[in-house]
């Protein structure tokens, strides 16, 4: 590589899926000149301050360079050897479900594809689930029910053509921040743009807020309802649109009156003040180009579904969607989610958006892999995967770039489940987590800047994600590691792949192989990439899917039609639920968790960069400032937090942009990082039952000084 090679990639972070032209000054030094790609339409050369520091990131710090069994150095052949031969022994004593996969949104979509088929397709088990089901499991159930299928419908586009943006549950300003920075220039450029913020706590999105309602957390369903209620009442609904694309209207306005009758009762219910609550439902009954951007605040909640549902029956009654400007927008977290939705990488579905509970559909799979032992019935969703790791069901267990020891619900829990398996492989770039420390046998994954493939951004946009440099010390594509264990059980025909351009042209054709018998077509159809050549894979620009041999689509349903069997939309009628458990006299606060502007996850890439780090050092807690005055709590004094299912010390931090009652506590310190601010210790293992996805930011906690 000649010392001014620049090369087109894409952020490894959030799910913006921000492009990046890496100016490569030494290969074999790994230094590197960031800067956004000026032509990626995700950003338009714009980056923000993680994306900005990936240069100072790539060094081998706390690499995993070599294959380790039982901690001790070890060569490639024995240790692929040695979990296939557990997995082997494993599901020969114990069946197929004995073993399990736990990946991550992290992954490129090639090493999603071969680890769900090798899963799925060939060992037969659908006990393959994600870290992605932390983040946007409930977005896909909302999505499906509604639409027939888990299809965003909106661009970044339609963020600066909107007259109204209403964001929920999301903190876009840290969490997608060049998403983010579009909304700020559409403000600016069209000062009529109005911005209403949904967030019990006021963040840094407030900033350029018209509106901020600080909701009760959890009720954001409840909101939603009253929403339908108001637009029905004041004549804003699209009755022609209604009946002619979809269907279930009466039955989900019904259900919503009962819920939130009018202003008065949905305010009281919600927290809020009815004047603020009025001027909400009024804009958004006045505004034919509304957005609504919705992301964790939705989504991790026991009512995640239900709350998206909520959502986007407010644009179907309004006929707002799949037209620029409008629509309901949900904002993924990782930057493959997206990718890991289309290839199956959730254990509630099968490869290319179809379904593990459709028959046809597992018998299509099967004849395009070449297996008869295609999984037929859904796996273990995450919490459930690690109960059965904890009951010893799971007998051998492969985590893939992902941390569950800090990450998870009830964390401690998972930590004994691990400790106390049979066998755990853990494949990552990175040589001490908290879950690497658990791992019989650690496989040395490439990392960002090394890896080769393609990722799927939060608008449907699949992108190149490109190597700067070679594989640091031994390590080696995740798709290669699945790729060499597939074969030494056995599978080795379908697994003979040689290069992620191979993987994602199989990866195509199955999405374009058969269309459903009387569909006609499906949402995710990659027909026009199925036959590309190396060379054009290599190059190939951001598209978003759905991708014909005339191109990529932009938008959907503006057609009115959409996946569901008679071609309708669904209502879904949503009664709303206070979160599972709510505070009380032993527990009075209500934990939310979430994500700084300058740290992504467990710092393993971030926290290599000086500058991320002096945005916040260590662990702390907000609270609000009567909470504090009351409890005698000085800011800076070091507090215990505790839960029923755990605790974590954090330094406190007195801001008023807590909402009473409520405490905010970041995602990002692990036991590793830290050693007391392990934030998932605390978190209640209690999942959305449609979704599987944890309610991580409604969990009642205590707090005192240390
Ligand atoms: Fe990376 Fe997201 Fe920042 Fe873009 S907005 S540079 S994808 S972290």
């Amino acid at each position: 590589m000649s010392p001014t090679t620049i090369v087109k990639t894409t952020c490894p972070y959030c799910g913006v899926g921000c492009g990046i032209s890496a100016e490569i000054e030494d290969a074999a030094g790994h230094r590197v000149r960031i800067a956004g790609d000026p032509e990626h339409p995700a950003n338009f050369g714009r980056l923000c301050s993680k994306g900005a520091a990936l240069a100072d990131t790539v060094s081998l710090e706390n690499r995993l360079l070599y294959p380790r069994i039982g901690g001790a150095r070890a060569d490639w052949d024995s240790a692929l050897d040695l979990v296939a031969e557990r997995f082997r022994a494993a599901i020969a004593e114990h069946g197929p479900d004995s073993v399990a996969f736990y990946v991550s949104g992290q992954l490129l979509t090639e090493d999603y594809y071969v680890a769900n088929k090798l899963m799925k397709g060939f060992i037969g088990s659908a006990n393959i689930d994600t870290n992605s089901r932390l983040c946007m499991s409930s977005a896909v159930v909302g999505y499906k029910r509604a639409f027939g299928a888990d299809a965003v419908p909106c661009n970044y586009e339609d963020l600066e053509l909107a007259d109204l943006i209403v964001l929920v549950g999301s903190n876009a300003a840290w969490c997608h921040p060049v998403a983010f920075q579009r909304i700020r220039k559409a403000k600016e450029r069209n000062p009529a743009l109005k911005i209403v913020v949904v967030d019990p706590r006021r963040t840094a999105s407030c900033d350029i807020a018209d509106l901020h309602l600080p909701i009760q957390p959890g009720m954001d369903g409840l909101l939603f309802d009253g929403l339908l209620g108001h637009l029905a009442a004041t004549g804003a609904t699209d009755a022609a649109y209604i009946t002619a694309y979809t269907e279930g209207f009466e039955a989900a306005l019904a259900q919503a009156r009962s819920a939130a009758p009018d202003i008065a009762a949905t305010a009281a219910n919600c927290g809020l003040a009815a004047a603020d609550v009025g001027l909400l439902f009024d804009w958004f009954a006045a505004t034919e180009k509304t957005v609504t951007v919705y992301s964790q605040g939705i989504n991790q909640s026991s009512s995640g579904s239900d709350k998206c549902n909520a959502i986007i029956n407010c644009h179907l009654a309004t006929g707002r969607i799949g037209r620029p400007g409008m629509g309901p927008f949900s904002f993924t977290g990782q930057p493959n989610a997206m990718g890991g939705r289309e290839v199956g990488g959730l254990a509630n579905m099968l490869a290319a958006h179809m379904d593990l509970d459709n028959p046809a559909h597992v018998e299509r799979v099967g004849r395009f892999w070449g297996s008869q032992r295609v999984a037929d019935r859904q796996g273990l969703k995450a919490l459930e995967l690690f109960d059965a790791v904890a009951a010893g069901k799971i007998k051998a267990i492969w985590i893939v770039a992902t941390n569950p020891v800090a990450s998870m619900p009830d964390a401690d829990r998972v930590r004994q489940a691990l400790q106390a398996c049979d066998f755990v492989v853990v494949s990552d770039c990175i040589a001490d987590t908290d879950t690497t420390r658990l791992a019989h046998v650690l496989l040395p994954a490439t990392g960002w800047s090394e890896k080769d493939g393609s990722v799927t951004n939060l608008e449907r946009r699949i992108s190149r994600q490109r190597a700067l440099f070679a594989p640091s010390g031994e390590a080696r594509h995740d798709w290669w590691i699945f790729s060499q264990v597939a074969q030494r059980l056995g599978f080795g025909e379908a697994f003979a792949y040689r290069s992620s351009a191979e993987i994602f042209r199989e990866h195509a054709a199955l999405s374009a192989f058969e269309n459903d018998a009387g569909h006609g077509r499906r949402d995710f159809d990659l027909s026009g990439l199925a036959e590309l050549s190396d060379p054009a894979y290599s190059d190939l620009q951001p598209l978003q899917w759905p991708v014909s041999a005339a191109g990529g689509t932009a938008r959907l349903f503006g057609d009115g039609r959409f996946f569901t069997a008679n071609g309708k939309a669904h209502f879904v009628p949503v009664s709303p639920r206070p979160p599972r458990h709510v505070p009380d006299a032993n527990y009075p606060f209500t934990l939310n968790t979430g994500r700084l502007r300058d740290q992504w996850h467990t710092m393993t890439r971030t926290g290599l960069a000086a500058k991320l780090n002096t945005h916040q050092v260590e662990p702390c807690v907000e609270i609000h400032p009567d909470d504090a005055a009351r409890l005698r709590l000085p800011a800076g004094a070091i507090a215990k937090l505790t839960s029923r299912w755990g605790g974590m010390l954090a330094k406190i931090a007195i801001s008023a942009e807590q909402r009473p009652g409520s405490l905010f506590v970041p995602m990002h310190w692990t036991g590793v990082n830290s050693s007391h601010g392990r934030m998932g210790a605390l978190v209640n293992p209690v999942v959305d039952p449609l979704s599987g996805q944890p309610e991580s930011k409604q969990t009642p906690v205590a707090i005192e000084s240390w």
